[in-house]
């Protein structure tokens, strides 16, 4: 998005607030949804990760109040403001779309920020459910705004930290670190190389149109309903797969004693899937921080292709829609594709030359018509900036 139409954004969120509230917001922030490029469910075993921030992004107006009450409305949910009282806050207690900036400011009081209360008015451009970060870019967009108005001076990584422990406990969805660090600390033109155990990060050049290469995203439009329930099993194996290897998480595990490790785990077959998955997962985003890092892009392709395969057949989170995505893709040029997210539906990644994305995406939307599935979403995925201040 050009800097000029995320400036009609932001005057449009400020104009609705002032509808909404009777007063001009105090600031607009936006925090942008993101895709994983390489390192998938690596981060809840303390691995590398490496997200880039999308151009879609939640926008948020916000007021600060003194008096221990929160106000939210979000452009993109049918209902008026709801109004809470700051003392009533409890984890678990919120069902609705709320519960992410009502458990930021939890997590941020929590954690002993005198934050007294806000007004807040949010639309987002990050599709819900996609696999695409839509509740981190609302849970950093509100802390962003929060921070800022409170003087908190906390960092990206440790506001991320924050959303995280909002999600996990407020909303109490078991979900790791990349999407709010990827939310709050990317930045344009590059991905982040992000080490989930210290969150130490690097950015990494990824510039693909200056290279004469895309990539897309490909939104399946479908989330099959045990996905939740499998998230649990996997996180669960690879806790028993570190226990049983006696280390802290499968990170500890070096990709060189591999075999060794899967030997030891003898007849678990189940748990050594999921152990090799991440091991070599690691791996891979080690390799494709090194090919970016010395300019061979297209390199990173079937590196991709493996990571894919490895989802598929090892960690076995994909789905026919998936898999269909990436087949089409690869049979019509693509240099790489993979599944991206949680799994079970959402969205694939496809990386391309630009002369080719045409084809590809005319051959992915054939093939899901004559599977008789869902038309997908394709869309062109920009690497653009993390969370900021834009009023
Ligand atoms: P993902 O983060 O992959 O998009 P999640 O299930 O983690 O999917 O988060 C989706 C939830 O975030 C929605 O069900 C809704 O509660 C909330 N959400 C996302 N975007 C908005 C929005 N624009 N307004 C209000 N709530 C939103
Ligand atoms: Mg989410």
């Amino acid at each position: 998005m050009s800097e000029a139409v995320a400036d009609t954004v932001a005057g449009a969120v400020a104009e609705r607030f002032t509808e909404l509230y009777g007063a001009e917001p105090h600031g607009v922030w936006a925090a942008p949804g993101r895709v994983n490029l390489i390192g998938e469910h690596t981060d809840y075993n303390d691995g590398f990760v490496m997200p880039f921030a999308l151009p879609h992004k939640a926008v948020a107006a916000v007021s600060r109040r003194e008096d221990g009450v929160l106000r939210l409305h979000s452009a993109d949910v049918e209902g008026g403001v709801t109004e809470l009282r700051l003392d009533d806050l409890s984890p678990e207690s919120d069902k609705n779309w709320t519960a992410y900036p009502a458990g930021v400011v939890w997590a941020l009081r929590e954690a002993g920020h005198a934050v007294t209360g806000a007004d807040v008015h949010l639309s987002s451009t990050v599709p819900s459910g996609a696999g695409l970060s839509s509740s981190a870019a609302l849970e950093v967009v509100v802390a962003l705004a929060l921070n800022d108005l409170f003087s908190l001076g906390l960092r990206g990584w440790q506001l991320a930290r924050l959303c995280q422990r909002a999600e996990n406990v407020y909303v109490g969805a078991p979900v790791g670190i990349m999407d709010q660090t990827a939310s709050a600390c990317c930045e344009a033109g590059h991905a982040l190389f992000l080490d989930t155990r210290d969150l130490s990060q690097r950015q990494i050049p990824f510039d693909l149109a200056a290279e004469g290469m895309r990539l897309l995203v490909v939104d399946t439009q479908v989330k099959h309903s045990h996905s939740e329930g499998e998230y649990g099993k996997r996180r669960a194996g690879c806790e028993k797969g570190a226990a049983l290897l006696g280390v802290d998480a499968l990170r500890d595990v070096p990709y060189a004693e591999l075999d060794a490790a899967l030997a030891r785990l003898g007849d678990e077959e189940e748990v050594r899937r999921l152990v090799r998955h991440i091991v070599t997962e690691n791996e891979r985003v080690e390799r494709v921080v090194s090919l970016l890092e010395s300019g061979d892009t297209r390199a990173i392709g079937p590196i991709l292709i493996e990571g894919h395969a490895s989802l598929r057949d090892d960690f076995r989170i994909s789905c026919p829609e998936l898999d269909l995505v990436v087949d089409t893709a690869l049979t019509s040029g693509a240099l790489g594709a993979r599944m991206t997210g949680g799994g079970f539906g959402g969205s694939a990644i496809v990386l391309a030359e630009e002369t080719d994305v045409d084809a590809i995406t005319k051959a992915v939307t054939e093939a899901f018509s004559a599977a008789g599935f869902t038309s997908p979403r394709v869309f062109e995925a920009v690497p653009s900036a993390g969370a900021r201040r834009v009023r």
